[in-house]
């Protein structure tokens, strides 16, 4: 069971023009525990510090102060025991053609991860894992995908690439930064029901982060609502959407699509809610 704790995490960044500096509260003392089995989003406009979050839990910058707890461990300091860490927390990114390197097959993302934290060793254990691996995320027949490089892919199909390739060292907490919003459209609710299922079925915490209240609503038991870098109202998915306290969530609620007055969507979202099952993604079209 690993719980993924944040506790007063903060990050300033010094702005310089010309010779004048000035001090930039990007995130402001956030406190939050990640639990096995349970997806918690934070939802904020642009610019409110969801990312420097993520970028902070996933070690890829240092917090200024507070601290982040792998079960009660400490791994604020930048860097320190970092493949103990990445054993266990992963993240996808928002663009997986960014994230993805397009001179690289797909068995060759996926194989790394794999070698590197140990969980295959030999040609024809890496294959096979490889295998699993994009079976688990949809991408069957896995014989398929293995040998083609991103640019073939499309772009839901490179997301859950990304996704496998977080899944490979075996994490039990997943960072989702925006995992949809470069994404088709129609392609948006696939992927997130796959990280609900990969949530559900493997009881992995998810942090998803979003500025969609609707989907953060649907797919999470817990928001956190962000402004100005810090927490302005958090509380049970549908508590703080359905009666919002603080006035930003008012103001970010009222101009979300309402899904229950959004029939396509309901009906969208709500098929997924049922685990209607998965469409395989070769027919995938975009
Ligand atoms: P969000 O993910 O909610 O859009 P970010 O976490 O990316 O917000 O940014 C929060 C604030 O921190 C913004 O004002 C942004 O301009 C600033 N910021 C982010 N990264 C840096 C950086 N490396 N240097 C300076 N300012 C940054």
């Amino acid at each position: 069971m690993t719980t993924l704790e944040v506790t007063d995490l903060s990050k300033n960044y010094r702005l310089r023009a010309g010779t004048k500096s000035t001090l930039l509260r990007a995130v402001k003392d956030v406190n939050f525990t990640l639990e096995p089995g349970r997806t918690i989003a934070l939802v904020g406009q642009s610019g409110s510090g969801k990312s420097t979050v993520a970028r902070m839990i996933a070690q890829l910058e240092a917090p200024t102060s507070g601290d982040i707890l792998l079960n009660g461990k400490s791994f604020a300091r930048h860097g320190r025991g970092l493949r103990e860490y990445r054993d266990e927390v992963q993240m996808v990114f928002q663009d997986p053609f960014a994230s993805l390197n397009p001179f690289h097959t797909i068995e060759h993302h996926l194989a790394r991860p794999l070698l590197l934290h140990g969980k295959a060793s030999g040609k024809l254990e890496v294959r096979q894992k490889v295998r699993e691996l994009l079976e688990r995320v949809n991408l069957e027949p896995a014989d398929d995908f293995i040998d083609r490089r991103p640019h073939e892919l499309s772009g839901g199909q490179r997301q859950r690439v990304a996704i496998a390739r977080a899944l490979a060292p075996g994490p039990n907490v997943l960072i989702a930064d925006e995992p949809v919003s470069m994404l088709d459209v129609s392609v948006r609710l696939g992927v997130l029901n796959l990280l609900a299922r990969l949530q559900r079925e493997e009881n992995l915490a998810v942090l998803y982060i979003t500025h969609d209240l609707a989907t953060a609503r649907h797919f999470s038991d817990e928001i956190l609502v962000m402004y100005q870098g810090e927490v302005v109202e958090r509380g049970p998915a549908d508590d703080v959407i359905l009666n919002p306290q603080a006035d930003f969530t008012k103001q970010l609620a009222a101009a979300a699509p309402e899904p229950s007055r959004n029939k396509r969507f309901t009906s969208v979202a709500a098929r997924y809610a049922q685990n209607t099952p998965e469409t395989p993604i070769h027919k995938e079209s975009t």
